[in-house]
């Protein structure tokens, strides 16, 4: 029997805990699961929180520590390998105080999102891959590669880019295809990372 006003939250990478507490807001207790079985504390590079990103943590109180975690990033200035200047571009609008983007290491908004999540009490199951979901008369079950199964009113998918929630709702969706870009960044922490650009068809 499933416990109304209950959800299963699918990925727990940046955007699945922030829903799960963004869904406590509105008063519904929601369990992460996580394929991988360690938590990922320490683990990538750095990305940029564009002003849409900061505000949806904001509306959860949550913005904070991941503000404080990094640096302010209003604008962005491509390079060619050479390091000649290519052309220099907001990094989104401000939000209405003067926030703008800010970029910070992944394993600091990681750290940030998880370590607020659990003093809210939001549990976070590791070493649960979810395989397949099946529509009951009171809400959603969940079965995963170990074999066990959870069941939720409602299951939401923040499982990555490679969804598996999204190929079970939509097995005819396009997969991601990398388009042959590839992009690198330097941060006034001189630190480089090199990623694929993934794009969908
Ligand atoms: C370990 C890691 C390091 C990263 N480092 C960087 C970086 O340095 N710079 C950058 O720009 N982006 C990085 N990314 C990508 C970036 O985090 C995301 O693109 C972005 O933050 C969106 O977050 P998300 O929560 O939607 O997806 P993600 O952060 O990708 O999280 C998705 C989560 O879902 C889990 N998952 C996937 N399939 C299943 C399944 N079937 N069942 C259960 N759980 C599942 C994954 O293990 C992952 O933890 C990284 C992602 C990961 C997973």
């Amino acid at each position: 029997m499933t416990q109304p006003g209950t959800a299963l939250v699918i990925g727990g990478g940046i955007a699945g805990p922030v829903a799960a507490m963004a869904l406590q807001k509105a008063g519904i207790q929601a369990t992460v699961y996580e394929a991988h079985p360690r938590s990922a504390e320490g683990i990538g590079v750095f990305l940029t929180l564009a002003p849409n990103g900061i505000d949806a943590l904001r509306t959860i109180d949550a913005d904070g520590p991941a503000l404080a975690a990094g640096f302010p990033t209003p604008r962005i200035t491509l390079r060619s390998t050479t390091g000649k200047p290519l052309g220099t571009a907001p990094a989104g609008l401000p939000l209405a105080d003067g926030t703008t983007s800010h970029t910070l290491k992944r394993a600091d908004l990681y750290a940030a999102i998880h370590q607020q999540a659990r003093a809210r009490g939001v549990v976070v199951q590791h070493g649960k891959r979810l395989i397949d979901v099946q529509q009951t008369d009171t809400g959603v079950r969940a079965r995963f590669a170990d074999g066990s199964q959870a069941t939720g009113a409602v299951l939401v998918g923040a499982d990555g880019i490679r969804s598996r929630v999204r190929g079970l709702i939509d097995p005819g969706a396009p997969a991601p295809a990398t388009s042959g870009w590839s992009t690198s960044a330097a941060t006034p922490a001189a630190c480089t990372w090199m990623a694929s650009r993934v794009t969908t068809p």
